[in-house]
């Protein structure tokens, strides 16, 4: 059944929790391990949502819910409305497809790059296999590689060709959400902006909706609608991307924005200035988990968990983030 309030968004997650048991070693017995906290976060159709953060914040996690690989704990997953929890495989990948960092490991060796990029085609029996070349050629003219790149293999082609097959793996099913995790981070340095390009071009001619997930604030800035920061599990701020870059809220986008200065942003991931301290999500801070690393500290973030606190649609999970108050 079709929530008519939520057609706006091509992707929505309604309090989102997904939560690990982890093995504490022999005879120990296991802990949780909340990956992901009620997330509720969206994605308007047409629009490009980044989800930054450090490694071990849930990113990767909540992409895998989204893309239907890895089942929730609890919360609810909506595409254009409806909800998930009544699609199958097939119904998912039609409308949500994934790009990953690393073209080469992503792409399979031994196979043509025609057989890769009709390989959603054959599992999902999407079509008929006559159509299939003709597909694949269509496919390729968009993504700006020559038709006659079908017949080679991944190791023929350089990074940012490999990375076109896989955006071309990815749409060949036309879906409506795109999943890009961190698409540029493995390229050079020299390439990086074609594929942003080519990203942006793809998503307005074929009217796509990006998720955008990196820890590459620059890369984001670049093509995000919105921001959402994500810090062990829980976004913790989230707004128009303009807003965010111009004005963040709390004190951990602040310190990603300045993480952007250091001398090679590009390459790994950022110095967020915040010392080793990244905590254990097993046993996660009392109060503000950020709390620990927070410079603006005060005395109730120890014990008292802030509630998000919303500007419009700028929200920031942060006792100081109520400027009215200040
Ligand atoms: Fe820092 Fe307190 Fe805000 Fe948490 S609630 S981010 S500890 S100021």
């Amino acid at each position: 059944m079709k929530d008519k309030n939520l057609v706006d968004s091509a992707l929505e997650t309604k309090d989102v929790t997904c939560v690990f048991q982890v093995s504490q070693g022999f005879m120990k017995g296991k802990k949780p391990l909340a990956a992901v906290k009620g997330v509720s976060l969206k994605v308007p159709k047409g629009q490009v949502v980044g989800l930054v953060g450090e490694s071990g914040c849930g990113k990767s996690t909540l992409a895998s819910i989204l893309l239907g690989l890895q089942a929730p704990t609890k919360g609810d997953v909506l595409y254009s409305g409806e909800s998930a929890s009544g699609f199958n495989r097939k119904d998912v990948a039609r409308r949500i497809q994934p790009i990953f960092q690393d073209p080469y490991s992503s792409l399979n060796p031994t196979k043509t790059i025609r057989s890769i990029v009709s390989q959603p085609l054959r599992i999902h029996n999407v079509g008929d296999p006559s159509e299939w070349n003709a597909k694949v050629a269509e496919i390729l003219d968009l993504v700006g590689l020559p038709r006659r790149a079908a017949g080679s293999y991944p190791s023929q082609l350089s990074g940012g060709q490999r990375q076109r097959v896989a955006i071309a793996r990815a749409l060949i099913m036309r879906p409506e959400i795109v999943i890009c995790d961190e698409p540029t981070s493995a390229l050079d340095v020299s390439v990086q902006s074609q594929i942003l390009n080519l990203l942006q071009d793809l998503k307005e001619e074929l009217g796509l909706t990006y998720l955008l997930i990196s820890h590459n604030l620059a890369v984001v800035e670049h093509l995000a609608d919105r921001v959402a920061v994500m810090y062990l599990g829980r976004i913790v701020e989230e707004g128009p991307s303009e807003d965010v870059f111009a004005d963040p809220r709390h004190p951990y986008t602040r310190a990603l924005l300045e993480s952007v200065l250091t001398p090679d942003p590009t390459l790994s991931v950022p110095d967020t200035h915040l010392g080793a301290v990244f905590p254990n999500p097993i046993d996660p801070p009392s109060g503000c988990v950020f709390h620990p690393r927070c410079a603006d500290c005060i005395d109730k973030c120890k014990t008292i968990a802030p509630e998000p606190i919303q500007d419009g649609d700028h929200m920031a999970e942060c006792h100081l983030a109520d400027r009215s108050c200040q």
